[in-house]
C-alpha cells in the first residue's frame, strides 16, 4: 500500500481480465495503481476464467490456452508494471464523498479514482435439497470437481443451454459414462461452435424443454426428477453428479443505493463509455456487461476504464505519478508447476513436496504438521489457494510441511482420502486428520488451525 494516509491515485477493484487489463495500463501511465483481487465474496481472484478449461478465443493464442494460466499471465504482467496487490475481499465501498473510501482487511483506503471490475458470480437454482447435496454430487464447477474419484464412469448431469454448459458437458465426457445436458427450453444459447460439439458428441444426450423439481440419494446424489415445460412430471434421470451452469449475478451488493443499477443489478455506464453516474468511478468488463461477457470485451473495457481515470485524474490535477527505475521491469514472474518428489529428490525437510512418495514418507515420519492439497491440474480455485499455503508454511518458517496430491495422477489416494472435490485440504499430525477444509479459505483460518497445534 502507499504511504500510510496516503491517498491512492487509482484503486481497482476485481482481478478478471478487466480488472488486470485496467492495472496494467494504469500502472504503465505511472499511475501506480492498486488492484484489490477479491478473495471469496463473488468468485476467485481471477474471476470466471479461473473456473473455465481451454480458452480458444482469446486472440494471440492460436492453439488455445487454460483459463488459469491466462490468468496468472495477465496478473504477472500487471505486477510487471507496478501494479500493486491486495490479496483480499473488499468489504465496503463508501462513495458518499471524495476521495472515495475503501475497507479492506479492516483498513481504509481512500483513493481519487476507482475502476469496478468485480464481475459475476455463478447462479444456483436454489430449490428444495440443493444444500443437502451440494458437494455431495451436486457442483457449480465441472471444471473444478469433475475429476474427483465419485465421478468416474458415473452417469453426470449438466444443467444450462450457454457455453459454459455446452463446455462442461463436453468436459465431463472425460470422466463419466454418459452426461445428460438438461435444457429448459427447446434450443441451445450457446454460440454455434460449441452447441455442434455436444451435438455430434455420442456420449451426450440433451433433454430439451425440461427443468429439474428435486433430487434423491441417500447421502451422495442418486437420481433427478425432471418436469417438463408445462411443469408435468416427467423421466427420473439416474446421475451421480449434477453441474450447474445457468449465468451469473453481477457483483454489485457493495455499490447498491450508491451508483446506478439496472433492473438486474448490473452497473449502469455511458453508453460507449466506461463512466459511472459519479465523476473519477469506472465499470469495467462483466460487472457492467450483460450482452457481451467475454474475456476480450472485458479486457477492452478495463483498458478504456484505465484511459478514462488517467485522463481524469489529471484534468482535476490530483495525479501523483511514480518514476519507474529502471525504465524497462525485470521480466515477469510466473509460477510453476510443482514436481513429482521420488526416492531419488525426497527431502525430509522441504516445506512443499507433490506426489504420493513424499506423502507417505512425511506421513509416517516427519514430527511436524502436515498440510496435504488434493489439486488437479484445470482447477483455478487450487491455482489461488496453493500460492496462500504455501506463504503459510513460510511463515511458519519450518514448523509444518506441505504435500500437493494431484487426483488425476493419484486417484486412489485422493479415493482413500474420501476427497470429493479440488481444491481439499487436510491437516494431520502424529497421523491424525486434525481438520479438512474443502474450496478457498483464508490464510489465517489455515494458519490458526496448524499454530494451535505446535
Ligand atoms: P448464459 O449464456 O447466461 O447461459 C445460461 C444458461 O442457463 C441459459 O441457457 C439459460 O437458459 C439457462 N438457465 C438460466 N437459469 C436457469 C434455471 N433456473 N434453470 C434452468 N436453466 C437456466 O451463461 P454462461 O453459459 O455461463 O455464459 C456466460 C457468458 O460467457 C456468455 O456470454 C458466453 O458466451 C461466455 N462463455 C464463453 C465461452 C467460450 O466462448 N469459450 C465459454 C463459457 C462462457 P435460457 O437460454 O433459457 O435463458
Amino acid at each position: 500500500m502507499g504511504a500510510s494516509g496516503a491517498i491512492e491515485n487509482l484503486v481497482v477493484v476485481g482481478s478478471g481480465p478487466a480488472g488486470y487489463t485496467a492495472a496494467l495500463y494504469a500502472a504503465r501511465a505511472n499511475l501506480n495503481p492498486l488492484l484489490i483481487t477479491g478473495y471469496q465474496d463473488g468468485g476467485i481472484p481471477g474471476g470466471q476464467l479461473m473456473t473455465t478449461t481451454h480458452v480458444e478465443n482469446f486472440p494471440g493464442f492460436p492453439d488455445g490456452i487454460l483459463g488459469p494460466e491466462l490468468m496468472d499471465r495477465m496478473q504477472a504482467q500487471a505486477v510487471r508494471w507496478g501494479t500493486r496487490l491486495i490479496e483480499a475481499d473488499a468489504e465496503a465501498i463508501d462513495l458518499s464523498e471524495r476521495p472515495y473510501r475503501l475497507q479492506v482487511e479492516g483498513q481504509t483506503i481512500s483513493t481519487h479514482s476507482l475502476i469496478i471490475a468485480t464481475g459475476a458470480s455463478a447462479n444456483r437454482l436454489q430449490i428444495a435439497g440443493e444444500e443437502n447435496y451440494w458437494n455431495k454430487g451436486i457442483s457449480a464447477c465441472a471444471i473444478c470437481d469433475g475429476a474427483t474419484p465419485q465421478f468416474r464412469h458415473e452417469q453426470l448431469a449438466v444443467l444450462g443451454g450457454g457455453d459454459s454448459a455446452c463446455e462442461e458437458a463436453v468436459y465431463l465426457t472425460k470422466y463419466g459414462s454418459k452426461v445428460h445436458l438438461i435444457v429448459r427450453r427447446q434450443e441451445l444459447r450457446a454460440s454455434r461452435a460449441m452447441a455442434d460439439r455436444v451435438l455430434a458428441n455420442p456420449q451426450i444426450t440433451v433433454h430439451w424443454n425440461r427443468q429439474i423439481a428435486g433430487f434423491s440419494g441417500d447421502g451422495w446424489l442418486e437420481g433427478l426428477q425432471l418436469i417438463d415445460g408445462e411443469g408435468a412430471a416427467a423421466e427420473t434421470l439416474a446421475v451421480r453428479g449434477l453441474f450447474y451452469a445457468i449465468g451469473h449475478t453481477p457483483n454489485t451488493r457493495l455499490l447498491r443505493g450508491q451508483l446506478e443499477l439496472d433492473a438486474n443489478g448490473y452497473l449502469l455506464t455511458q453508453p460507449g463509455s466506461p463512466a459511472t453516474s459519479l465523476g473519477g468511478v469506472y465499470g469495467a468488463g462483466d460487472v457492467a456487461d450483460h450482452e457481451w461477457r467475454q474475456a476480450i470485451t472485458a479486457a477492452a473495457s478495463g483498458c478504456q476504464a484505465a484511459l478514462a481515470a488517467e485522463r481524469w485524474l489529471s484534468e482535476h490535477n490530483l495525479a501523483v505519478t511514480v518514476d519507474r527505475q529502471p525504465v524497462d521491469p525485470v521480466a515477469a514472474d510466473l509460477p510453476v508447476e510443482t514436481a513429482t518428489t521420488t526416492e531419488n529428490d525426497f527431502d525430509a525437510n522441504a516445506l512443499w513436496q507433490g506426489g504420493s512418495y513424499a506423502l507417505r514418507k512425511l506421513y509416517h515420519d516427519s514430527p511436524k504438521p502436515l498440510l496435504v492439497v488434493y489439486t488437479s491440474p484445470s482447477c483455478g480455485p487450487c491455482h489461488v489457494f496453493k500460492p496462500q499455503l504455501k506463504r503459510v508454511l513460510n511463515e511458519l518458517e519450518g514448523a509444518a510441511q506441505g504435500v500437493e496430491i494431484n487426483l488425476e495422477t493419484d486417484p486412489e489416494i485422493a479415493s482413500q482420502a474420501g476427497v470429493t472435490g479440488t481444491p481439499t485440504v487436510q491437516l494431520f499430525f502424529g497421523k491424525e486428520l486434525k481438520q479438512q477444509w474443502r474450496g478457498v479459505q483464508q490464510r489465517s483460518t489455515v494458519k490458526a488451525a496448524i499454530e494451535a497445534l505446535l
